[in-house]
């Protein structure tokens, strides 16, 4: 019988047991949380081979989420980063706007002044 890798759901405190069926049959499951359990095997190698492979694609599937998470949150970092530079930008148009706004008003009244003389 080979080590068996603790529940991928439990982590340490998940308890791996092996089970025989009726039939003769041969699974592990978890005594922790009981929902996580192999199907019926031949053999117990078979069945602790599955596990082991079950949780072992677990904890790999586990480590590359936390990696997409990180890579994600750096994502938002840049992302809010632009977000930021992008308002400021507009910030700085509409001052522009404003100004040439205010400047073709006293421009038009200067314009139309010097008409009347
Ligand atoms: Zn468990």
């Amino acid at each position: 019988m080979s080590e068996l890798k603790p529940c991928p759901k439990c982590g340490p405190n998940g308890a791996p047991l092996r089970r025989i069926g009726e039939m003769d049959e041969y699974r592990v499951e978890c005594v922790e949380c009981y929902t996580v359990k192999t199907p019926w095997f031949k053999t117990p190698g078979e069945a602790e081979a599955y596990w082991n492979a079950f949780a072992e694609g677990m904890k790999q599937q586990a480590a590359r989420i936390a990696e997409l998470e990180q890579k994600l949150e750096q994502m938002r970092t840049v992302a809010l980063g632009y977000y930021d530079m992008a308002r400021r930008l507009q910030e700085s148009l509409d001052e522009s706007k404003r100004y040439w706004d205010k400047a073709l008003v006293e421009a038009r009244k200067l314009t139309e002044s010097s008409e009347g003389d």
